[in-house]
Formats: C-alpha cells, sequence, structure tokens
C-alpha cells in the first residue's frame, strides 16, 4: 500500500482512449501496475466480472509509453 488512498489516486488518471473492450489510460510513472488497475476499475468500471488490467499491446517494452505532454506521466493499454 502507498501513503495516497485509491480515491486520492483515481483523480490522477485519465482515461484517453476507450475502445469498449480496451482503454488507453495516462498515469503517473512513479505508479506500480497495480496501482493503475486498481485506480482504472475505480474510475471506469467494467461493469461484467472481469476487471481492467494492464496488458502488452506489442512486446515486453511496449508496456509503458512515455506520455507525449513530458509531465512525468506513462500511458497503458488495459483489456478486462
Ligand atoms: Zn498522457
Amino acid at each position: 500500500m502507498t501513503s495516497e488512498s485509491l480515491a486520492v489516486r483515481a483523480k490522477q488518471l485519465h482515461v484517453i482512449r476507450n475502445r469498449g473492450l480496451a482503454l488507453q489510460v495516462c498515469a503517473p510513472e512513479s505508479w506500480t501496475e497495480e496501482e493503475v488497475n486498481e485506480a482504472t476499475n475505480s474510475v471506469h468500471p467494467t461493469g461484467i466480472r472481469s476487471t481492467w488490467r494492464v496488458v502488452d499491446p506489442m512486446n515486453g517494452d511496449a508496456r509503458r509509453v512515455v506520455c507525449e505532454e513530458g509531465c512525468g506521466r506513462v500511458h497503458y493499454v488495459m483489456v478486462c
């Protein structure tokens, strides 16, 4: 657990693309994948039994894509 509550973290997560069964989100680079998963499920519940989780869109190195706004954030692709 980190010192930040889930509610505080959820406010820092941005859904930047929504393709139904896939989301792209923008989150602070300090977050773990588990924190990204939790915050995404908090702000954008799937409404079904499975929950959002970070996936690897291409290969292991492409999991985190640096945000083009250059503000210490990274983008993740999520599926449910
Ligand atoms: Zn971004």
